[in-house]
C-alpha cells in the first residue's frame, strides 16, 4: 500500500480538509509516511506546492505530487477543497493523469566550488540596494550587459508568478521553454539591454556573471542566498523532474481565467 505525506500551509481551512483527506486515505489501507512517501498531498496554494516540491527533492524519482487549493483554481493544485473525495478515487484508481513538471537548476561559482540550487518557478538575481550589472550568455553567445534590478529567469511553471509580475509571457502547460525577463531594467543612451522578454530553447544554458554581486541575492522559488563572492551562475533545466497527478477536465484557459 502507497506510503503518503499530507503538508498543508498551516491555516485553520487547509488543516481541517487535511484531517479528512488523512482519515479517508487510512481507512483505504495507506499509512503515513513523511519521511519516505510515494504520494505527498499539499492543501492550500501553489506556494505550499513548491514548498512540497522542495521538501521532497531527494524523493522525485519515487513520489507523485497532488494539490488542493483551498482558494481558487490554482496552477499546480488541481483539486478544490470539496473535491477532497474525487482526489481519493482518482489515487486509488488512477483515474488521472500524471505528468511531469521539469524543474530549473543553478550552479553557482564560488572561490570554493560550485553550489547547485533547484527551483520549480524561477530563478531570480535581485539587487535592491544598487544597480547590478549582469553579462548574459546564451549557449556561449555573448547576449547583452543588463543594468538593473536583476533578471528573473523561469520555465513554464513559473511563467504565471514573478515572471508574469515581472510583465513576461505565460506559457501554455507542455512548453517547457526558458524565459528571462528583466526586473526593472534601466534604458537610456547610456546603458540599453534588450528591453522585453526572451523565450529561449529548453536545452538553452544561460550565464549571467558580474564582477561585483555585492548585495545581490539569488532566488530560487521561496529560497534566497547572498551573492557577495560570487562571479558567474550558470541556469539551465535540470534532469530531475516532479511527478504531478493532474486533472483531464480541468483546461489550462480556465486556470488561466482565475488570474484576473
Ligand atoms: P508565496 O506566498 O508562496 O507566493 C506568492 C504568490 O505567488 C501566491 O499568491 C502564490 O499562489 C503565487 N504563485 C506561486 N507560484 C505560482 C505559479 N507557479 N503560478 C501562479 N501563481 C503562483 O511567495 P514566496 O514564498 O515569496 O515565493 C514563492 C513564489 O511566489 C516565487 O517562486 C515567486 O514566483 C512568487 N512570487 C511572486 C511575486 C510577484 O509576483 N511580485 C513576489 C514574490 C514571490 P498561492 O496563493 O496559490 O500560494
Amino acid at each position: 500500500m502507497p506510503k503518503f505525506n499530507l503538508i498543508t500551509k498551516g491555516d485553520r481551512q487547509s488543516e481541517g480538509v487535511a484531517a479528512t483527506l488523512r482519515e479517508a486515505l487510512l481507512q483505504r489501507g495507506m499509512t503515513i509516511d513523511p519521511e519516505n512517501p510515494d504520494i505527498v498531498i499539499t492543501v492550500g496554494g501553489d506556494g505550499t506546492f513548491l514548498r512540497a516540491i522542495h521538501r521532497h527533492l531527494d524523493d522525485l524519482d519515487r513520489c507523485v505530487f497532488i494539490g488542493m487549493h483551498t482558494g481558487t483554481l490554482g496552477f499546480t493544485t488541481n483539486y478544490a477543497t470539496d473535491e477532497w473525495d474525487l482526489l481519493v478515487y482518482d489515487l486509488t484508481n488512477h483515474t488521472a493523469p500524471i505528468v511531469t513538471i521539469p524543474l530549473l537548476k543553478v550552479d553557482v561559482e564560488t572561490e570554493n566550488g560550485s553550489i547547485t540550487y533547484h527551483a520549480v518557478n524561477e530563478i531570480r538575481v535581485e539587487n535592491i540596494i544598487r544597480t547590478q550589472l549582469l553579462n548574459v550568455t546564451i549557449n556561449q553567445t555573448f547576449l547583452e550587459t543588463f543594468r538593473g534590478t536583476g533578471l528573473c529567469i523561469s520555465g513554464q511553471v513559473g511563467s504565471t508568478a514573478y515572471n508574469r509580475s515581472a510583465g513576461g509571457a505565460i506559457l501554455q502547460e507542455g512548453l517547457d521553454l526558458l524565459q528571462i525577463t528583466e526586473i526593472t531594467g534601466i534604458h537610456h543612451r547610456a546603458y540599453r539591454s534588450l528591453g522585453s522578454p526572451l523565450v529561449i530553447a529548453k536545452d538553452s544554458v544561460i550565464t549571467l556573471d558580474s564582477d561585483d554581486f555585492h548585495g545581490a541575492l539569488l532566488c530560487y522559488d521561496h529560497e534566497s542566498v547572498k551573492l557577495d563572492h560570487v562571479r558567474k551562475i550558470t541556469i539551465r533545466y535540470a534532469k530531475q523532474k516532479a511527478q504531478v497527478m493532474t486533472r483531464a477536465d480541468k483546461h489550462y484557459f480556465d486556470r488561466i481565467k482565475n488570474l484576473f
